[in-house]
């Protein structure tokens, strides 16, 4: 009997979280970079469109169109991504 690895990953949010790292099995608390995501470059390419290439890059500076990916500050692997 196989035990899923994402069995001790609780749900991730906007800030580090204590996780057992699924690589390397250490109690770590989760290291936090911001991405910004797949909504933020449409809405750029949309706002550019629009003739309004001052406020395209609006959307990369708010948290609210950042994706948050946890990774571990040991191994560094990827332990998983809060998406807003
Ligand atoms: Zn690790």
């Amino acid at each position: 009997m196989s035990t899923s690895a994402n069995a001790s990953i609780p749900p991730l949010g906007m800030v580090s979280t204590q996780v057992t790292c699924p690589s390397c099995h250490a109690v770590v608390m989760t290291t936090i970079t911001k991405e910004s995501s797949q909504s933020s470059y449409w809405c750029c390419l949309l706002l550019c469109v629009l003739a309004l290439p001052c406020f395209a890059l609006v959307p990369f500076c708010l948290n609210k169109f950042k994706d948050f990916r946890h990774s571990c500050p040991l191994c560094s692997a990827h332990i998983g991504v809060y998406k807003q």
